[in-house]
């Protein structure tokens, strides 16, 4: 019987709660949603357990910590609604390769972190993604596949999808087409499967969204409450210090602290890093940070054009790469499939993980597009859209036709249809995140970013690139034009982009010497102090990262929940008061 969970599972309501001040109509919402602002200026504040950040790692662990009688409180440094004001604290300087700076762009400060405006496409690790390779430095995570399977298993469910892989169990139907015989020794086929919320499936899975729908008197969120420092007792010590507090303050200078004997960091792949070495006022190096590995092994998946086809081509390509439906018992779930380096050829060759998608851009003047815009009264050039319509008569013919009679997806005029690829990282201690010398509104340093991308990155996507060029042509598929970078050993400015997967600056190492948490997401050293979120990641493969985040998250829940557990019954077999803790 769940305690707390989506309307449909659990049709508990919680009483409404009487609280006055800005954070009055989130509490209505059922989850004691309060605004820091509602909160005396310098007041301390205890909990058992302190989540930071409220993404879709955030939301997880504290949704499986419901009901569990450990008293939890979520800090987010943003409220239910954007804020440029917010948005502009996750403002980075970029010093390495190329980054998206737009903060907004790559990251969102707001009630469900970066799920508020993802694209909700999600994909599993290969096994060989966690493996130690001797061609990838630092590569091999201290947790098996087969011990993460069932937690990838459980975030599925967390994130609205279907059975993680098409040709896996559990799905109604087949696949209905036949995917193209590529040489299974240099290509295989990979897919993707876009996460829906299973109350509104026209949308992404949206955390925040669907957390507010929850309810659990256990947990308590406020808002608008950056965390600025994390204390810890006296740090170098031999035997490891422990989380003590944290400092938290907002744009109108209020300022708490929060006392939790158990703190998750879960800020994402930058600002995990960023908090910890920004945290120094006992540790002066930063917490965690005794080896000098915070900020370093910055991955993401570098993402650009790898090929295009002819516009004629298309439909057949579409035929082959679009999205596709598949039922199972859970409703109807979107995939798209696409191509990856095989297994055989990484390891002969030495490459990364690497895959390519299909992309299509529609044509500024498509009808279809510009009818939409004048009917949904969103045009912002009425006579030209109009005239997209009304020059095109034949093409919105079968648009409706497409939509209404035969019930398909309509065909849209296209500017672009191309292959983009993302590629795994080697994980590379001189790309990483430092301390920069400008500070941000509360007065935190902000983030400088020296992203690096290597050769073996591009000779990866090199070998994709030709091996996918040959292979459609050798089993007769529209044949591709390879992008201009692809031969050249390097890229030009702007042709390969961060994917807004920061992953890698607080990796998980079973050494301390490699790494910043240990297998259990412990950070090395520091008692009671848990990262949750891609920072941790130690490689990254090709995969979208929030199925594993969701996954690993789940993981810790389940650690902590145990560990919680644990120290409850050592409490009750001592003869020391409880002093009120269940966490520690
Ligand atoms: C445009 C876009 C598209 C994307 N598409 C995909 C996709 O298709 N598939 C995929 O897998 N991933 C995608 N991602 C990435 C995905 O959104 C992230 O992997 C995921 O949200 C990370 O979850 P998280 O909980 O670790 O961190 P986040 O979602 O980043 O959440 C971190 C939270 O911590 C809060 N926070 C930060 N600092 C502090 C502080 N000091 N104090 C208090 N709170 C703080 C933030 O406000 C935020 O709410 C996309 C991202 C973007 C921006």
């Amino acid at each position: 019987m769940p305690i707390m969970g989506y309307p449909g599972e659990n049709d508990t309501a919680a009483p409404a709660r009487a609280h006055s001040g800005r954070g009055a109509a989130a509490w209505m919402l059922g989850m004691p949603i309060e605004e820091f602002s509602c909160v005396e200026n310098g007041t301390e504040i205890a909990a058992d357990l302190c989540i930071v950040g409220s993404g879709p790692a955030g939301l997880t662990i504290a949704r499986e910590l419901a009901g569990t009688g450990i008293d939890v409180l979520v800090v987010e440094s943003g409220g239910l609604e954007p804020d440029p004001g917010i948005d502009a604290l996750s403002r980075i300087v970029s010093v390495g390769a190329p980054r998206i700076l737009e903060p907004t762009h790559v990251r969102n400060r707001i009630f469900g972190g970066s799920s508020h405006g993802w694209s909700g496409r999600c994909a599993s690790f290969d096994d060989l993604d966690f493996a130690a390779r001797p061609f990838v430095p630092l590569s091999g995570w201290p947790v098996a596949p087969a011990a993460l399977a069932p937690y990838v298993a459980r975030a599925t469910r967390h994130l609205g999808l279907g059975p993680d892989r098409p040709e896996g169990r559990g799905l109604a139907a087949a696949r209905l087409r036949p995917r193209p015989p590529l040489d299974p020794a240099l290509l295989r086929h990979v897919a993707w499967q876009f996460s829906r919320d299973p109350v509104e499936p026209q949308a992404f899975m949206r955390f925040g969204r669907r957390f507010r729908a929850c309810t659990a008197a256990n947990i308590r969120i406020l808002l608008h409450a950056s965390v600025t420092h994390l204390t810890t007792g006296p740090c170098g010590a031999a035997a490891g210090t422990l989380i003590e507090s944290l400092d938290v303050a907002n744009l109108e200078g209020r300022r708490a602290v929060i006392r939790a004997p158990t703190v998750v960091l879960c800020a994402g792949g930058i600002e995990n890093a960023r908090l910890l070495l920004c945290s120094n006022r006992v540790c002066p190096a930063g917490v965690g940070n005794v080896h000098d590995l915070v900020g370093r092994t910055l991955m993401d998946h570098p993402r650009g054009s790898l090929l295009h086809f002819r516009l004629a081509d298309a439909a057949a390509i579409r035929a082959i790469y679009g999205p596709y439906k598949l039922d199972s018992e859970q409703g109807r779930h979107v995939f798209a499939d696409g191509v990856a380096l095989s297994p055989a050829i990484r390891a002969r060759r030495q490459l990364l993980n690497c895959a390519a998608w299909l992309h299509e851009v529609r044509a500024p003047d498509d009808p279809i597009d510009a009818a939409r815009r004048l009917i949904s009264r969103a045009s912002e050039a009425p006579g030209r859209d109009a005239w997209a319509v009304a020059s095109q008569p034949l093409r919105v013919l079968s648009g409706l036709h497409e939509s209404l009679v035969r019930r398909r997806s309509v065909t849209h005029k296209l500017e672009r249809s191309h292959f983009l690829c993302a590629v795994e990282q080697r994980p590379d201690p001189d790309s990483r995140i430092r301390l920069g010398a400008r500070r941000d509104r509360l007065g935190l340093p902000v983030a400088e970013i020296d992203w690096r991308i290597g050769e073996q990155e591009i000779a990866s996507l090199t070998m994709l690139a030709r091996l996918i060029e040959a292979e459609f042509t050798r089993t007769g598929l529209p044949r591709p034009i390879v992008a201009d970078w692809v031969d050249s050993g390097r890229y030009p400015a702007g042709a390969l982009m961060d994917a807004a997967h920061p992953s890698g600056t607080t990796r998980m190492a079973a050494d301390p010497r490699h790494g910043v948490v240990d297998e259990n997401c412990q950070v090395h050293g520091v008692e009671g102090l848990f990262i949750a979120g891609s920072s941790v990641f130690p490689t990254a493969g090709h995969a979208n990262p929030t199925l594993m985040i969701v996954a690993l998250a789940l993981r810790l829940a389940d650690r902590l929940k145990a560990r919680a557990a644990g120290q409850e019954s050592g409490r009750r077999r001592s003869a020391e008061p409880a002093a009120g803790i269940l966490v520690g």
